[in-house]
């Protein structure tokens, strides 16, 4: 049963802002509330107040803003960014994500900013967000501040956000010229149990840029420093690949729960990794001959 809670639905980033400044830590945010109301209902989470965003303006949508940005607001669902024909043009990657996200009716109510400041360690966005450079814009009494994705997930359930803070707006640039993205994930449960996403820029046929993201396997979204160095100026091969995919297994941190073990996870990832670092060469335009 859910505890007595206060209830606001204000109608401007403003008021709700205000609201989070005057009523402190213990109110919360609500938006599709497929995260938050269970964890009420089921006493994990006591918030004495519910700010409500859903009636403020601009907080939905997807539009290509700057430089061929793609703006996404935090209350657009998982479901409308599947469907979005902007999403499929600029980022399928994200839209062919979006789809495989939980259940169709957790997607038609989840918001894509409740999944980002929840921080649940197997979200599938938070890992291709961090992969893809997105920042996101986070909006108090005090002001308006920007953060890049790699910078905003901190730990376990935890983000950068302070409590009196509102995502009000995720902006993912566009690849550049001749980048290649993929995302591969692997689930038996409801959520990922492991996922790669990865980034790559070639030129003159070798890799220029790459970013190589390892998510669900431990507490937050992690970037393989290893694994992208060894990619950098290196020519698409199996060879490359199989490096880049054993950088990845010695580097990821996961964490031991009921369902796998820490070796397991490594597995998965060193998989995932070759899967999606050959994806994205693939897509970039490389030589890979490797057998998917
Ligand atoms: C059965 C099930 C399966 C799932 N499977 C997957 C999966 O496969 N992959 C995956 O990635 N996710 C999965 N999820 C997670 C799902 O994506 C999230 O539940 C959903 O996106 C949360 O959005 P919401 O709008 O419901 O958030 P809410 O429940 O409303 O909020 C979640 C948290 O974020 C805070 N919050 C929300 N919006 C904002 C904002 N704009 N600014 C600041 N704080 C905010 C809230 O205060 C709360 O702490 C699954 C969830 C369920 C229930």
């Amino acid at each position: 049963m859910l505890a007595p809670f206060e209830y606001h639905r204000p109608e401007s980033l403003a008021e709700a802002a205000a609201l989070l400044r005057a009523l402190g830590p213990e109110a919360a945010v609500y938006a599709g509330g497929t995260e938050l109301l269970p964890l009420m209902k089921d006493g994990l989470i006591e918030a004495s107040a519910l700010i409500d965003i859903k009636a403020i303006p601009g907080l939905g949508g997807i539009a290509r803003g700057r430089d061929s940005a793609l703006r996404i607001g935090p209350l657009t669902t998982h479901r409308a960014i599947e469907r979005s024909p902007l999403v499929r043009e600029h980022l399928p990657e994200l839209a062919a994500l979006e789809a495989n996200v939980a259940n169709v009716r957790v997607r038609a109510a989840g918001t894509i900013g409740g999944n980002l400041c929840f921080a649940e360690p197997h979200s599938d966005p938070a890992t291709l967000l961090v992969a893809l450079d997105a920042r996101f814009t986070l909006v108090s009494v005090e002001g308006v501040r920007e953060i890049a994705a790699e910078d905003f997930f901190t730990g376990l359930l935890e983000t950068a956000r302070r409590p009196d803070e509102l995502l009000a707006d995720i902006q993912i640039p566009a690849p550049a010229p001749g980048s290649g993205v993929a995302y591969e994930r692997f689930k038996t449960h409801e959520r990922p149990s492991a996922s790669v996403a990865a980034v790559i820029r070639l030129d003159d046929g070798a890799v220029a840029d790459c970013r190589v993201v390892v998510g669900s396997v431990g507490v937050r979204p992690l970037r393989m420093g290893r694994a992208e160095s060894l990619l950098n100026g290196a020519r698409p091969s199996d060879d490359a690949i199989a490096e880049a995919a054993e950088a990845i297994r010695a580097e990821v941190a996961p964490t031991e729960d009921a369902f796998e073990s820490t070796d397991y996870k490594r597995q998965l990832a060193a998989t995932l990794g070759r899967r999606a670092i050959a994806a994205a060469l693939a897509r970039a335009g490389g030589e890979s001959d490797h057998d998917r």
